[in-house]
């Protein structure tokens, strides 16, 4: 997509704002922003911002963040478990010096 004031490709989708941009969404239009002269201009959607493409973005960055969750705590576990067995030693310790 190329600027229609200095033709430069550095175009991003613009932020939706006026009531005038939802009549150019139904015209399957969207309001775009030049990154160099900042002109606002409508041009044909983009389908990497449709919603639908939006929301395959959440659900992927959701998963990705599940995932991790896991990821971290199978790390965590032996971690844990090693915590607990060095307390119960150090409890048991204890426990054969109070005799002497
Ligand atoms: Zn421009």
């Amino acid at each position: 997509m190329l600027c229609p004031k200095c033709g430069d490709s550095h175009v991003r989708p613009s932020k939706r704002l006026a009531p005038a941009d939802i009549v150019h969404r139904f015209k399957s239009e969207e309001a775009y922003r030049c990154r160099e002269c900042h002109a606002r201009f409508f041009g044909p959607v983009d389908p990497r911002t449709t919603w639908i493409a939006r929301f395959q973005r959440q659900f992927a960055t959701h998963r990705e963040r599940e995932r991790l969750k896991l990821k971290l705590r199978s790390k965590l576990t032996p971690v844990i478990l090693f915590g607990i067995g060095l307390a119960v030693f150090a409890v048991f310790l204890r426990y054969l010096s109070s005799f002497s």
